[in-house]
């Protein structure tokens, strides 16, 4: 409770009354926050751009005990993406990222993983803004793995035998990976690529992850996309607002 000094990125922000403005923002030290900002819609405002979508900032907030919202006092621009602003597609995806985030990430539960997470696929995206759709796969796995929604890909649940770099494996409705002798044939197959794409996502950052997907097969990419888009409603229990392929058309 009280002043609270934090990194933090911009998810998004609404209007309040006439001069005013709610923000909601990924905070390094206190992960969801909602605040207001006063004075946020009038033309001198002292927040200049610093409360667009997926700005970095450092956010400077009162907080009040057993209330929801806090009080905005400073924020300071550290980062702006104005580049990505001019690109649909990577609009599409931080918006979609704003709200993968709100699902999965209670509010005032800090998580310094999800915000480095985050944090690292804008900056991936800003590098390599031709690989959205990996930047998406990548920012997808993270938060499930992060909520307890990624199964073990290493090896095979049943049999617990480490699965090989070239063999495919089965999801069950139990949401555990099986090797295709325990499978029984039962839930969708995944591909080794997606496998070897999803176990890759786990060891490196964003943008090695974007890198590494350049010329990767049309095909390759349709599957993993529809893999995270299963593993997400399974686990909201409905289909995730915004979620599409996100793959351009010059890759
Ligand atoms: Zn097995």
């Amino acid at each position: 409770m009280g002043l609270v000094d934090t990194e933090a990125i911009i998810l998004r922000s609404y209007r309040l009354a006439e001069a005013d403005k709610i923000v909601i923002s990924l905070t390094k030290s206190a992960g969801v926050v909602r605040g207001v900002a006063n004075g946020a819609r009038r033309l001198k405002s002292k927040y200049g751009a610093s409360l667009e979508p997926f700005t970095l900032v450092t956010l400077n907030y009162y907080e009040k005990e057993g209330r929801e919202l806090v009080s905005l006092r400073h924020v300071e621009i550290l980062k702006s993406y104005f580049d990505l602003a001019r690109n649909t597609e990577a609009v599409h995806a931080l918006e979609y990222w704003g709200e993968l985030v709100l699902e999965f990430a209670p509010p005032h539960e800090p998580n310094e993983k999800l915000f480095r997470m985050a944090k690292a696929c804008v900056e991936a995206l800003a590098e390599e803004p031709g690989q959205v759709d990996a930047c998406v796969r990548y920012f997808e796995i993270w938060t499930l793995k992060l909520a307890g929604f990624l199964p073990d890909l290493r090896a095979c649940a049943a049999c617990k035998r480490e699965l090989g770099e070239d063999e495919t494996a089965t999801i069950n409705l139990d949401q555990t990976l099986h090797c295709a002798a325990c499978s029984k044939h039962v839930g969708d197959k995944w591909s080794s690529e997606s496998l070897k794409r999803m176990r890759l996502i786990q060891r490196v950052s964003p943008l090695n992850f974007a890198r590494a997907s350049t010329g990767s097969a049309m095909a390759a990419r349709r599957e993993l996309s529809q893999i995270t888009e299963r593993l997400i409603a399974r686990a909201l229990e409905r289909a995730p607002r915004g979620h599409s392929n996100f793959i351009t058309a010059d890759n």
